[in-house]
């Protein structure tokens, strides 16, 4: 019996659930971890989630802060993060507040007794508050039922971005009235940062969540070889008008691509810790507010950047490890449309970083695991095989495929090309020299370079002593790389890591084995938009807004709820909130004004011709769209039929339709415009003119559609 009511529990807890997803959030279903991690927060239980940047982490905290009795304190080390995010849930009709180092002590004291009044559903407050005995004090008595921790992994010396204040979490936890539940929250664990998180946060023997770490929507790539700068502004012109970041290691690196960028035309910020902190802040919030496309810095600009539509990140130096780097890359594509995360690799690059891990006072112990994961990182950048299952593997994710079609070396369908013999008289040399000799002398004994110290060890004399002259020093070291990636050597840790043997190597040098390897071609496929002159206008109406209530474009929309506008040309209510990312208040708050964009926007190509039209837009996919739906409709198909068998919405069909007799196809309107309607029509648009729709409708009966509506504006040309 017990269970049963449990069930049933379980069940109303999960509906309510998923109602307020969709009437605040707008989104119809939940995202992978999203159902479970919020279930067992309802359910009153400590819960870890893991959950991959973009997964959807924030919503897990806040769905339940609607529903819970008392206040939700959120922890986010995040301070510029905090106020987009209350900006964001009070655009949706969420009320909550945030209290940081930037307000002063009357409206701090003035925003908690709101909260202890019930005012707000969530607070957000920086860890670094929490060190303060006196702000501890006033938050004694306010009655919090769930403590969430974002970016949790700051908690742990072993995360890569430790912050003493968040073990300042627990503590708090305990001097509350109750204990609130606590829900904590990171994208990058691995199993060491993971214990620590439960062990320093003291989670009652919570429930651990993990949904992997993949994020299908970024392609990965490695480019070597190339001149990085000339790739940078070549990559920018292809990609004008998008959003991304470009990461180089240093301060001067950033100031000198940064000023090539600016004398080549582009528009681009720059962002190290240089700079003074006002010039920092301007930088970004241009970013954010989508006035600058693209950021030039060092991994100074990091934490903080919630933009959802960054659509490439391009690393001109590889970072010092994998986390960094997926941490960094991963800023791409929160939004989960299409984006890139390109590394631009030189050998170089371990140099510097072999430099920095010098720099630095660290244990021996420390700087050994430092040696390991830059190792690591060099393996990413020669490996051959899929860059995604790299990354996936590196973090533990388990069954991950071989071959993940949307990374650089899985897509790229090159020719295989024989380099068994190749292999062979590189690892017959590392056997010679010892199994003692790191990659640059190996690779000079295999050149037959003639200096000294191959002489003074007598390595000239050896067989393989100048069996590869045909090669440069450079493509030798690339390929020793690719094959410690493999597995066919590996390398010591340390300074001087020196070459072994692999486990791999045996077959190949017995001859039992081949290894085979891909030719990269450069080319890879590129992300289609829908309709790109409305997304431009329905972008610009964002712009307007977001700079009247000055809060950044992304809180009003984000690119990828635009996009699917411009896909699906909602013009009423219904098909407006099926749009993802269209709640009721947005709806209410904005509706209107983005159906109205869309609706002068298709009246717009009323006079063009179809040709024309095709010839304009060549990358709309839906120029072509609309005629194959014409062509169903004038084989007699209903727009009910069509729709069904093109797996489209009747809106989109009758969208379609209307743009088709705008361009000029014949359409028999009087089967389409119900007669007692038309007069009707007819009168309010004579009346209150074409332009706006939603006063037309809003003057007519309820069960006048807009489609009927824009077909009688159609028939009679107004
Ligand atoms: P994280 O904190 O895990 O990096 P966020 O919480 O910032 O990710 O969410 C990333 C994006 O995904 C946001 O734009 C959010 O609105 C969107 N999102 C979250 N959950 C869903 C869902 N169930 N359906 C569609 N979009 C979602
Ligand atoms: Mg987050
Ligand atoms: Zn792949």
């Amino acid at each position: 019996m017990i269970m049963v009511n449990n069930i049933e529990k379980d069940k109303a807890m999960l509906n309510s659930s998923l109602e307020a997803l969709n009437r605040y959030f707008g989104y119809s279903s939940f995202r992978p971890g999203q159902e479970k991690l919020i279930a067992s927060i309802l359910r009153s239980k400590d819960t870890l989630g893991i959950m991959p940047t973009g997964g959807g982490k924030s919503l897990c905290y806040q769905i339940p802060a609607l529903s819970l009795p008392g206040v939700t304190l959120v922890i986010s080390p995040l301070i510029s993060l905090m106020k987009d995010q209350v900006d964001s849930l009070s655009q949706i009709g969420i009320p909550s507040t945030y209290i940081n180092s930037s307000l002063a002590w009357e409206e701090l004291e003035h925003r908690l007794r709101l909260a202890s009044r019930g005012q707000f559903r969530l607070v957000y407050i920086a860890p670094e508050r929490l060190q303060s005995e006196k702000f501890l004090g006033i938050l004694k008595d306010m009655p919090v039922s769930l403590l969430a921790v974002d970016e949790a992994h700051c908690v742990s010396q072993w995360g890569h971005d430790f912050r003493p204040s968040f073990l300042s979490i627990a503590p708090l936890a305990g001097s509350l009235p109750t204990r609130p539940v606590i829900a904590a929250f990171t994208a990058t664990a691995t199993e060491k940062v993971k214990q620590d998180i439960i062990r320093l946060l003291c989670l009652n023997s919570p429930n651990v969540y993990s949904t992997g770490f993949n994020r299908e929507n970024l392609y990965f790539s490695v480019l070597k070889g190339i001149d990085k700068t000339n790739f940078v502004i070549d990559y920018l012109n292809d990609h004008k008008g998008q959003s991304g970041i470009i990461y180089a290691a240093t301060r001067k690196e950033v100031e000198r691509l940064h000023k090539t960028l600016m004398r080549s035309g582009f528009q681009a910020g720059k962002y190290h810790a240089g700079l003074s902190d006002t010039e920092r802040s301007r930088t970004q919030e241009h970013f954010s507010y989508d006035d600058l496309p693209v950021m030039v810095a060092t991994n100074a600009f990091g934490m903080g950047i919630d933009k959802s539509n960054i659509r490439f990140v391009i690393h001109m130096n590889m970072p010092r490890n994998i986390e960094s780097y997926y941490q960094e890359a991963g800023r791409a594509g929160r939004d989960g449309d299409p984006a890139r995360c390109i590394l631009l690799y030189s050998p170089q690059d371990i140099h510097i970083q072999k430099f920095l891990i010098e720099q630095n006072p660290l244990s021996p112990e420390r700087k050994a695991a430092e040696y390991s994961n830059l190792q690591k990182m060099a393996d990413y950048c020669h490996t051959s095989a899929c860059l995604r299952q790299y990354i996936l593997e590196y973090f533990g994710d388990k069954d991950v495929p071989e071959n993940c079609g949307n990374c650089e070396n899985c897509s790229d369908d090159g020719k295989l090309s024989d380099i068994t013999v190749e292999v062979q008289k590189i690892l017959s040399c590392v056997r010679r020299v010892g199994e003692n000799y790191g990659v640059n002398l190996v690779a000079n004994v295999l050149k037959g370079s003639r200096i000294k110290k191959i002489s003074l060890l007598g390595f000239d004399q050896l067989t393989t002593y100048g069996i590869m002259k045909e090669y440069t020093a450079g493509e030798l070291a690339n390929m020793i790389n690719l094959l410690v990636a493999e597995g066919y050597l590996i390398t010591t840790e340390g300074k001087y890591p020196v070459l072994r043997l692999g486990n791999r190597a045996v077959p190949v040098l017995t001859g039992k084995e081949k290894v085979l390897r891909k030719i990269r071609r450069k080319k890879a496929p590129a992300a289609g938009t829908a309709d790109t002159a409305l997304f431009d206008k329905l972008r610009g109406l964002r712009k307007e807004i977001s700079e009247k209530q000055n809060v950044p474009p992304y809180v009003i929309f984000h690119d990828s709820t635009l996009q699917e506008m411009s896909r699906l040309y909602p013009v009423d209510r219904a098909s407006m909130l099926a749009i993802g990312g269209v709640g009721e208040n947005k709806f209410a708050r904005y509706g209107s004004q983005f159906i109205d964009v869309i609706v002068k926007h298709t009246a717009g190509t009323q006079t063009a011709p179809l040709s024309e039209k095709q010839s304009a837009t060549p990358s709309s996919a839906d120029t072509a769209s609309h005629l194959v739906t014409y062509q169903m409709y004038r084989e007699g198909k209903s727009f009910k039929d069509i729709a069904a068998s093109r797996k489209l919405t009747l809106q989109t069909v009758q969208n379609h339709i209307i743009r088709c007799a705008q361009a000029g196809c014949e359409i028999d309107w009087e089967s389409l415009i119900p007669r007692s309607q038309e007069e009707l029509i007819l009168e309010a648009v004579r009346r209150l003119g074409p332009e706006k729709l939603s006063p037309v409708k809003e003057a007519l009966p309820k069960e006048i559609d807009y489609f009927t509506i824009r077909a009688v504006i159609c028939k009679h040309k107004i």
